[in-house]
């Protein structure tokens, strides 16, 4: 039921992040490959950062963390390198924040809704198309032709509301 799929939505204390990592990694080489896109040694690191939690991070961020232990990246490249992600549709930027996240379905045109969490941060990306067309409905009626609609949600995740299935949780101590 829907219940049950939005709760797997979002990813579960101590998974294992490195296979998020890997798998969108692997999935942004198939998308370049097949578009014929560059996704150079530059961009997939970038990729990687924005990858790197499930959290969002801002461009300033993935400067600090390209940045570390080396020579300073220029804001620039920084930023030519998320436009090319979000062009590929690798990533998403999530204007509330100003800050990026990485696209659980690239390759597939699709608008999304994110489930922002207040209490961690993390944001799981859902695609219901019933919101997406009743946004188009809602425009198309008033005359307006929407070009996208990205939708943020705020709230809690089953992690935060502590309606987990358990484990995890310390706050109890
Ligand atoms: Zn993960
Ligand atoms: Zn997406
Ligand atoms: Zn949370």
């Amino acid at each position: 039921m829907c219940a049950r799929e939005s709760r797997e939505a979002f990813p579960a204390r101590g998974h294992d992040h490195r296979a998020c990592v890997a798998g969108a990694l692997g999935r942004a080489e198939a998308v370049c490959a097949r578009r014929g896109a560059q996704l150079t040694a530059l961009r997939r690191r970038v990729l990687e950062h924005v990858w790197e939690s499930h959290a969002p991070v801002g461009a300033y961020g993935i400067l600090d963390r390209l940045s570390a232990g080396g020579r300073r990246a220029a804001p620039i490249t920084v930023y030519r390198a998320l436009d090319f992600l979000m062009a590929n549709g690798l990533v998403h930027r999530l204007s509330s924040r100003n800050a990026y996240v990485g696209c659980g379905l690239p390759g597939v045109p699709h608008e999304a809704q994110f489930l922002i969490c207040n209490g961690c941060g993390i944001v799981s990306e859902v695609q219901d198309k019933r919101i997406e067309r009743a946004i188009i409905a809602g425009a198309e009626g008033v005359d307006f032709a929407p070009d996208a609609a990205l939708v943020e949600v705020r709230g809690l995740c089953p992690d935060c509301t502590g309606g987990g299935a358990g484990g995890g949780d310390r706050s109890g101590e």
